[in-house]
């Protein structure tokens, strides 16, 4: 096993299951230090139990806007500094707009959106002050294709690419690096809500990835020379047609 993240400290939202619980585990086989952020308190402490002593467990509503402007000196205190923050956490929503629960885009577009923006802005200042850092998204495919089954989830991705790609230009100039990983769909309980017939079809025809090849993209990202930044990575089945 090599130690590319030896010394590295990496703060991660929606680190309890799926895309984020793999991005914890591969940069903790690779040496770095992890604070994995989420609301779900067991699964936390059960997984930073089997992840042993280089993941903390940081219990954290991402919807609480006060938590998230105050999670700096919390990460601090469990992990000493912070090198990496990856704006993970996310949730699903598809279906026709006609027949959609406007109230429920609403919890969906506060966390995949003003959560993501307030946890990033959470963090910054401290990156700007010690003039190094990387910010990541984990955005989607349908961040930078409209996927007509779910124009509110679309939404929410073009609006994380929008806030990535002109924070990144603010920030760059402090030795900060923001990416986004954009991933096609990926097996996780974000799927859930698909409904029965369309992921029989997507597993019976291997058009779904595992998390762990969107944590090697996420560490492939991380491992680029510093004056190098993968700005999208877009990481699809290679049989989606998108
Ligand atoms: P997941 O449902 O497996 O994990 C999401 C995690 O976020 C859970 O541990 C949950 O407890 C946590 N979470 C949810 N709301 C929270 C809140 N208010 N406060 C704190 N934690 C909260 O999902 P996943 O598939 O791993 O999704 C992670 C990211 O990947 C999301 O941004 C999603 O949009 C993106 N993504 C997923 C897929 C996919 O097909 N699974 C594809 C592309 C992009």
């Amino acid at each position: 096993m090599t130690q590319r993240m030896q010394g590295q400290v990496a703060a991660i939202t929606g680190a309890a299951s799926g895309i984020g619980l793999e991005c914890a585990r591969i940069l903790i086989e690779e040496g770095a230090e992890v604070v994995l952020i989420d609301r779900d308190s067991a699964r936390l402490s059960t997984l930073c139990d089997e992840l042993g002593p280089q993941a903390h467990a940081l219990e954290l509503d991402l919807l609480d806007g006060a938590a998230v402007s105050a999670m700096l000196p919390r990460i601090l205190d469990l992990a000493g500094k912070l090198d990496i923050f990856h704006a993970n956490a996310g949730a699903y929503i598809g279906g026709p707009v006609a027949e959609g629960d406007p109230d429920i885009w609403d919890k969906v577009l506060n966390l995949n959106v003003n959560a993501a923006f307030r946890s990033v802005q959470a963090v910054l200042p401290y990156m700007i002050e010690r003039k190094c850092g990387d910010i990541l998204f984990t955005s989607s495919v349908a961040g930078v294709v409209p996927v007509v089954w779910e124009p509110v989830y679309t939404a929410s991705k073009f609006a994380v690419q929008a806030f990535l790609h002109s924070t990144r230009r603010q920030v760059a100039e402090h030795g900060i690096r923001m990416g986004a990983v954009l991933p096609g769909p990926v097996v996780t309980a974000l799927l859930d809500d698909w409904p029965k017939a369309k992921m029989d079809e997507a597993l019976a025809n291997g058009s779904l990835m595992q998390p762990r090849e969107v944590a090697e993209a996420v560490l492939f990202m991380l491992t680029r020379p510093r004056n190098v930044v993968v700005r999208d990575m877009v990481i699809l089945p290679n049989s989606v047609d998108l």
